[in-house]
């Protein structure tokens, strides 16, 4: 047999890494139900099931030196157990142990079955909250027997085993789940570490494990359970958050390989298009637009298919630039779409391009929903007689046919349609794409939501816009408050009020400050302000009703539109140049900075007035955040530490990965080192025929939710 010599891949169902917990020692069908409350398995995934935290028992106090209200470890033998009633039918186990320093006396309530544990004579190891009623006591301590191998080891209720074994230096401390104990989960990990950590494949090239100085991965796992020091753990930890990071950067390599791979379009964009394309623009570009048109220059000309994202913040001139990609795909006989996330915002970009172009022959269309002539426009552009379809995401539906679409620009504002691009590559054509999204994506996020995109950034806000002033006014202030208001209003300038909600419901119903609409307060605002024309928007009216009322705010029929955050996303109306949020306590940063970009679009000085309650200390974090800083990026930053990145977007639909280990906000870096080394790996060798076993990684498993995706699949 030539066992030893030929390393055989192992099959999963003979894998011990992947066989069922309950073939583990100490887990029958019941703990293994617990254990799956955990998301535990697999004694792989109990490997990489990291503790939350560590106890550090490595120092042993004497007990003549612990200190009252400190958490302590101390060592001695057993003197006496004692087991009293107390009042109210309470028991107060009593365990006096000495060290030769002194005697303290380890205290539980109400656990009488504890009792029977402990023997005089033995030797014990105690860890917890060193307190005192007439004598030196410490409180429900953890507890361990050092001279046999009966102990409990910690657990407190856990039944006890007979192989345990003492742990003395840092121990872990595991998220828990009801019915499932520390030491019980501590046990668990000792065996699972003594029986699989052996079958645990390295999947990080050498060469990259040098380079990282990263620590072996059987090493580093044994160690980020039971670390030798704080310092261990702390490697040990890198390098198992490295590993998940490389492996999702792998993934996203990989796919961006292929696509780059694929044959698209090149444009040919010489002087003539672009002399005629800038034609159309009233004004100068800014250096960051020039920086980006360069990147879609470059892009459209290379016969690759483009992927590529313009992100920057509200108001940064991200449609001009988009435009331009249009208008060059145009000018060589090619159709572009343009979609976006709500027919509000669709209507509103084909009325900019109907501006910019009505010099041009250039034939835009917009396919909303009830337009009258949806069905002609259809035909038009089958026939390939429109150039620019402007729509929502819709128009990748089924029943709409391009003659030749060569570019597609997708708006997405803050919404986050990774399967949105996807759907767009199984149309069989392959045209570029361009993503515009006005959320100020932290750095972190836009490396693993975007990681397949190129980015660029429009980090510059055209010339001769006072940034908005934005100030949190208390209820008392209110007054003061709409009498500015009416001063703008007088000199012509027009408001948007955003309330929370549609109706009166929460208010009403709970003991909430009372919570006002956007119904109420259009009535309210309409009796402020009896000389001006005030008029609701939100979200139930119709489509026609909604356009009807936008139509006549920016006609400057209506003063102030009270609205719920329909207003949110890319409403361009730039006489407005107020901005009242009601309840503001109650929007997140992303949210409210979206809503803010509403304002500031003109020469004017604009004013931002929140009106909120105090409300929780998170909430006021982020109000006082939002006050001091206009800058997206920042904003954005500190919304993902308030939140995390889960809550932000919402992983699932929104095509975050879940990653186990790493932390996008805390391990930064790692990510940056991670994309680096994996797009490198995958210019070298993008068969990986030289790393078979992290080829079998990236092929097998779902590496942070990356199948799901359609990403992970190795070509
Ligand atoms: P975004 O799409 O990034 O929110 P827009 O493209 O809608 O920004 O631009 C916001 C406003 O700024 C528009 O009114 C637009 O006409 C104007 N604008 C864009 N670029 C410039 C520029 N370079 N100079 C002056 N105004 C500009
Ligand atoms: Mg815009």
């Amino acid at each position: 047999m030539a066992v030893g010599l030929v390393k055989t891949p192992i099959e999963s169902r003979d894998n011990p890494l992947q066989k069922p917990l309950q073939y583990l020692k100490g887990v029958g069908p019941k703990r293994a139900e617990l254990l799956g409350r955990l998301g535990l398995f697999t004694p792989q995934g109990l490997l990489y099931f990291l503790p939350r935290d560590y106890q550090d028992r490595s120092q042993i106090t004497p007990i003549k030196d612990v200190k009252f209200g400190s958490t302590a470890t101390v060592k001695g033998t057993v003197l006496d157990v004692g087991l009293k009633p107390t009042r109210g039918r309470r028991t107060l186990l009593e365990v006096l142990v000495d060290d030769r320093t002194g005697t303290i006396a380890a205290t539980w309530f109400n656990q009488p079955f504890l009792a029977e544990k402990f023997r005089k004579g033995q030797e014990v190891l105690l860890h917890g909250k060193i307190g005192s009623y007439k004598y030196l006591q410490i409180v429900n301590p953890e507890f361990e027997f050092l001279d046999e191998g009966r102990g409990d080891l910690t657990a407190r209720g856990d039944p006890p085993k007979a192989d345990s074994r003492p742990y003395t230096g840092i121990v872990p401390i595991y998220p828990l789940t009801e019915g499932i104990g520390q030491g019980y989960l501590r046990r668990l990990a000792m065996r699972a570490l003594e029986e699989c950590v052996p079958y645990l494949e390295e999947v990080i090239p050498p060469s990259l494990q040098r380079l990282r100085r990263l620590m072996p991965l059987q090493e580093a796992v044994k160690e980020v359970h039971f670390p030798a020091s704080m310092e261990a753990m702390r490697r040990a930890r890198k390098r198992l958050v490295y590993e998940e990071l490389f492996l999702f950067q792998m993934a996203v390599a990989l796919r961006r390989n292929r696509v780059r791979q694929e044959k698209g379009y090149a444009f040919s964009i010489g002087p003539n298009v672009d002399v005629h394309v800038r034609r159309l623009f009233p004004f100068r570009l800014t250096g960051a637009q020039e920086r980006a048109i360069g990147d879609i220059r470059r892009d459209m000309e290379s016969p690759r298919p483009m992927n590529r994202l313009l992100q920057g913040d509200v108001g940064s001139g991200k449609t001009v630039v988009a435009l331009y990609a249009m208008l060059a795909a145009v000018a060589n006989g090619f159709q572009t779409a343009l979609m976006a996330p709500t027919e509000i915002l669709a209507e509103q970009h084909y009325r900019t391009l109907g501006r910019y172009l009505a010099r041009a022959r250039v034939k835009v269309a917009l396919f909303a929903g009830g337009s009258p002539r949806r069905k002609e426009n259809l035909e038009a552009l089958a026939k390939g007689e429109i150039d620019i379809a402007v729509g929502t995401h819709a128009l990748i539906s089924r029943d709409v046919h391009f003659k030749k679409l060569g570019l597609v620009v997708v708006d997405e504002q803050h919404k986050f349609g990774v399967l949105q691009r996807a759907g767009l590559r199984l149309k069989g054509q392959r045209p570029d794409v361009l993503v515009m999204t006005a959320t100020p994506i932290p750095r972190s996020l836009s490396l693993t939501l975007f990681g397949d995109l190129d980015v660029s950034i429009i980090d510059e806000m055209p010339p001769g816009r006072p940034p908005v002033k934005t100030l949190w006014v208390s209820r008392k202030r209110l007054q003061e408050a709409y009498e500015f208001l009416r001063c703008r209003l007088r000199e012509g300038r027009q408001v948007f009020v955003v309330y929370p909600l549609i109706e009166e419901s929460v208010g009403a119903r709970c003991n909430v400050p009372l919570l006002r609409s956007a119904k109420e307060g259009a009535r309210l605002f309409q009796k402020y302000f009896p000389e001006f024309r005030v008029e609701p928007l939100h979200g139930r009216m119709t489509s026609a009703e909604k356009e009807r009322i936008m139509r006549d705010f920016r006609e400057r029929r209506i003063h102030i539109l009270v609205s719920t955050v329909v207003i949110e996303v890319g409403i361009d109306v730039p006489n407005a140049t107020i901005m009242v949020i009601e309840h503001a306590e109650r929007f997140g940063l992303a949210q409210l900075h979206q809503l803010r970009g509403r304002i500031g679009r003109g020469a004017e000085q604009s004013n931002c007035l929140l009106l909120a309650e105090p409300g929780s200390p998170e909430a006021k974090k982020r109000l006082e955040v939002f006050t001091r800083t206009n800058d997206g990026f920042i904003i954005a930053e500190e919304d993902l530490k308030l939140r995390g990145p889960g809550e932000l977007f919402g992983t699932r639909q929104h095509g975050l990965p879940d990653l186990k280990v790493a932390d996008l906000v805390r391990d930064l870096p790692l990510l940056v080192q991670a994309r680096e080394d994996a797009f490198r790996l995958v210019e070298t060798d993008a068969t990986l025929k030289r790393f078979p076993t992290l080829k079998g990684r990236l092929q097998g498993s779902s590496v942070g939710g990356l199948s799901r995706l359609g990403l992970a699949s190795v070509g």
